[in-house]
């Protein structure tokens, strides 16, 4: 380490093997710069070469096996994008059928019919036969036997293929490397008592063996420490930029009595706080007098009162003399937050005003001096709130309801609007963040969490059913209308353009008013076509239980609260994905009444459809329904996580490694609570670490 550059920084093309040109393709295809690059670019898995199965043996599907053989009797089958190749392999034992979706001509070409050959892949079933899709393919070289080990498998390109660079010549390139570098130009980057405390292997040890096990096992213990050592210096990045913001911004400290909150709090509010609530409450009152700015991060499930926690967080800027806001993504949830807000404030004699696109211009000039006078405590909008005219005497609490529609720009241009300081900022969101998103991308916020629904609140009942099952449906909605309730009716709206979805939507509302005719049934209709005007009055016709049904799109999906609804029925819930099911249906059961879900789909569903709706229909937990879609669609499939452009581990699974990600971020707040910046001689080794590892990590609080 002595100052000289580590032998891990050299130029890959002076790697033995190498070379200029193919250095470039490195660097191109693969983003392999130094022999450093080269040494982190593991294996995805392996192949036990250690034996050879009998197509025979094959029963399960999704097993990965290793079998050696002839491939004969290609067969081109469909054209144009159905095209697809199939070929016969086989053994001694038996026939197996190879599939190729498409690269037909190439696979064609680089295969001899009737010649020997090992073909590597995972098994499936189609039509209760198994077949072998996309296989790996190589030439039988006649030393297979001897090599009965686990084989390496790297990730490559079609361009480093047609030069040599295919998994096994990267493998090669690795077996270069390895025998060049010594202990030495490997140093341990890990505290020697966490090595001892989570038995992990140093750094040496497992990138040998990751790249090149022994035994079956090996990988596994190589696994393991590159894994806890990418976490690790990741959470010390968080949380080293986390402290610096802490140190470095001020906050607004509400150190004043708070008679408002007080008064609310003890002679206003109709419920007991729930405890969840309360230790809510406590986590952002603690957070406003630390003299930091607070960026909190507020997870709740839809109903569990994460507004009524807002407005309270609210009231302790204004008992300190200060303004706040509320922002909401679209004007419906705006508004109701404003009637909502509203009430609560009224008691007290606050300002509140409400700021939406289509505010008059009269009456927006007026309510900007107001605010600009301090006479509004209270500013709820959208983004018209963002704007430029838009300045307050001095915001000192923000709050942001579902974050995730809101882009990263919009909320750094509201963070302007305060003079001095930044403001405190509590983000609402109703879309549970899985705990390992949320410790890895938002690890530099606080993250609470209410994590208990206000007493009373029962359960909604969700069934599936299918097209063929609509009588029963409105027999069922009669009923319940009978009995006094309410009626949502949901189409899916997949973007404002698609004519076919206004169809879906149009055709429903006309056969369910036939269904429902007048006077005895009234039934509203919302849409994004709508101007805004006429929207409102349908959904206040609705809110004020004039109207029985309320035909929509997905713009009703956040925040209007009609307890009196308790059916919730959703059309072509397939088409839909599971965070949209579940904020649905959190619409409903907010009422002291038994409430039920509906969900409508066509009969033949995917499997990934089949599995939405099942665990909609046998769960009625957000964190889990969180937890199940992030599986189906990987953590890059959340808004926040895509705008953030999320972070991309290169061999730590956010999904699967939760353990190892808890003892990770235990161990860098261990170090970091006696040494926040890592300034310490003793910390200089995990310093360095971070500070030369690529990432792309963003700082959320900055940009909140
Ligand atoms: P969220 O914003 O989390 O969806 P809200 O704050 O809108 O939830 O609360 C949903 C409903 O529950 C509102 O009608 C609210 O007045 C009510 N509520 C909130 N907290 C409580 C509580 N502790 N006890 C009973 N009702 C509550
Ligand atoms: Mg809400």
């Amino acid at each position: 380490m002595s100052g000289l550059q580590s032998k891990l920084d050299t130029s890959i093309e002076f790697l033995k093997g190498v070379g200029p040109f193919r250095a470039d393709i490195l660097k191109k295809e693969l983003e392999l710069f130094t022999f450093g690059d080269l040494l982190y670019h593991f294996p995805f898995r392996y192949v036990d070469r250690s034996r050879f199965y009998k197509v025979k043996e094959l029963r399960s599907e999704d097993q990965m096996v290793q079998l050696r053989g002839r491939i004969d009797r290609f067969e081109l089958l469909g054209s144009g994008r159905q095209q697809r190749l199939k070929a016969v392999f086989s053994d001694e034992s038996g026939r197996l059928e190879l599939i190729w979706f498409k690269g037909a001509s190439w696979v064609q070409k680089s295969i001899e019919p009737g010649r020997e050959y090992i073909i590597f892949g995972k098994i499936n079933r189609y039509k209760g036969k198994l077949n072998m899709p996309h296989p790996e393919v190589a030439a039988l070289t006649g030393k297979e036997k001897a090599e009965g080990r686990l084989q390496p498998i790297y990730s490559t390109t079609e361009k480093c293929r047609s030069k040599g660079l295919d998994s096994r010549g990267i493998e090669k390139l690795l077996k270069t490397l390895l025998e060049e570098l010594s202990p030495a130009d490997i140093p341990e980057t890990l505290p020697e008592y966490l090595l001892k405390k989570y038995r992990l292997l140093n750094r040496w040890d497992a990138l040998q063996l990751i790249h090149r096990p022994l035994r079956a096992a090996d990988h596994l213990a190589a696994i393991r420490r590159l894994k806890f050592e990418e976490l690790f210096f990741h959470q010390l990045k968080i949380l080293r930029l986390k402290n610096r913001r802490n140190l470095e911004t001020k906050g607004y400290v509400f150190d004043r009595a708070l008679p408002l909150f007080t008064r609310f709090y003890k002679e206003v509010i109709p419920f007991e706080l729930t405890g969840a609530q309360k230790r809510v409450l406590k986590e952002i009152r603690k957070d406003t007098l630390s003299g930091h700015q607070m960026n909190r991060l507020l997870q709740g499930d839809v109903g569990s009162g994460k507004t009524m926690v807002a407005f309270m967080a609210m009231l302790m800027a204004i008992d300190n003399s200060y303004q706040a806001c509320l922002m909401a993504p679209t004007e419906i949830l705006a508004t109701q937050h404003f009637h909502a807000i509203k009430k609560y404030a009224g008691p007290l004699g606050l300002g509140v005003e409400l700021l939406t696109g289509s505010s008059k211009a009269a009456q927006r000039k007026k309510l900007l001096e107001a605010l600009r006078q301090g006479e509004i405590q209270i500013l709820i909008g959208t983004h018209a709130l963002i704007e430029d005219p838009v300045i307050f005497k001095n915001l000192g609490m923000v709050v942001i309801d579902e974050q995730h529609r809101f882009g990263v720009a919009q909320r750094a241009r509201l963070w302007e609007k305060s003079a001095k300081n930044p403001p405190h900022v509590l983000v609402m969101t109703a879309t549970p963040i899985p705990r390992t998103l949320a410790m890895t991308v938002f690890g530099d916020l606080d993250v609470s969490v209410i994590d208990e629904l206000p007493p009373g609140r029962k359960p909604v009942t969700t069934v599936h059913m299918t097209d063929s099952d609509r009588l029963r449906i409105f027999g069922f909605m009669k009923k319940e209308i009978s009995a006094g309730r309410q009626v949502y009716v949901v189409y899916p709206l997949i973007s404002e353009s698609e004519k076919l979805d206004y169809k879906d939507l149009e055709d429903g509302y006309e056969s369910i008013c036939r269904a429902f005719p007048k006077p005895e049934y009234q039934v509203s209709i919302v849409h994004g076509r709508m101007k805004a005007e006429d929207k409102e009055w349908e959904m206040q016709r609705f809110v004020r239980g004039e109207s029985q049904i309320m035909v929509a799109t997905t713009v009703i999906e956040v925040g209007v609260d009609v307890p009196n609804a308790s059916v919730m029925v959703i059309e072509s819930a397939e088409r839909f994905g599971l965070a949209q099911l579940h904020q649905l249906r959190g619409r409903v059961g907010r009422g002291a009444d038994k409430s039920y879900c509906i969900l409508v789909s066509k009969h033949k569903l995917s499997s990934d459809a089949r599995l939405r709706i099942k665990t909609m229909t046998s769960s009625n937990d957000g964190f889990h329904i969180a937890q199940v879609d992030m599986e189906l669609r990987g953590p890059g499939a959340f808004d926040s996580t895509r705008q953030s452009g999320h972070v991309q581990f290169r061999i730590a699974d956010i999904q699967k490694d939760m353990p190892i990600l808890l003892e990770a971020r235990k161990s860098a707040a261990a170090i970091m609570k006696n040494d926040p910046l890592l300034e310490k001689e003793e910390h200089r080794v995990l310093r360095k670490a971070i500070i030369s590892k690529r990432s792309g990590f963003n700082e959320w609080a900055r940009i909140l």
